[in-house]
């Protein structure tokens, strides 16, 4: 249903009958690493993101996987393994034993 408070007419999964769902009863601002993200929009309370209602957790536990603004930089070495293929070489290697 679409948003009647903080993105007024804006498509949203979290508002329904009783209004917003989400925790508090609606989404927050966005937090300060969020700075330069291209997803930020202005509402009624604020810069807030269009695709998570909660900036700040997605920022918790390292860099947000919606980022426009922050790319992950990975050096080639980090690359060479591959997790699938390393668990598959240890488990076959249990197997022979
Ligand atoms: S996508 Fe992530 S970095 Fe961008 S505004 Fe939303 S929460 Fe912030």
């Amino acid at each position: 249903m679409k948003c009647q408070t903080v993105l007024a007419g804006t498509e949203c999964t979290f508002w329904g009958k009783q209004g917003c769902i989400f925790t508090g009863g609606s989404c927050q601002t966005i937090a300060e690493n969020c700075e330069g993200c291209e997803r930020i929009v202005t509402g009624s309370i604020g810069q807030v993101c269009s695709a998570y209602p909660a900036p700040v957790k997605k920022w918790i536990g390292g860099i947000c996987n919606f980022a426009s603004h922050v790319k992950l930089d990975l050096s080639v070495a980090d690359l060479k393994t591959n997790p699938l293929k390393a668990s598959k070489k240890a488990a076959g290697a249990k197997k022979k034993k």
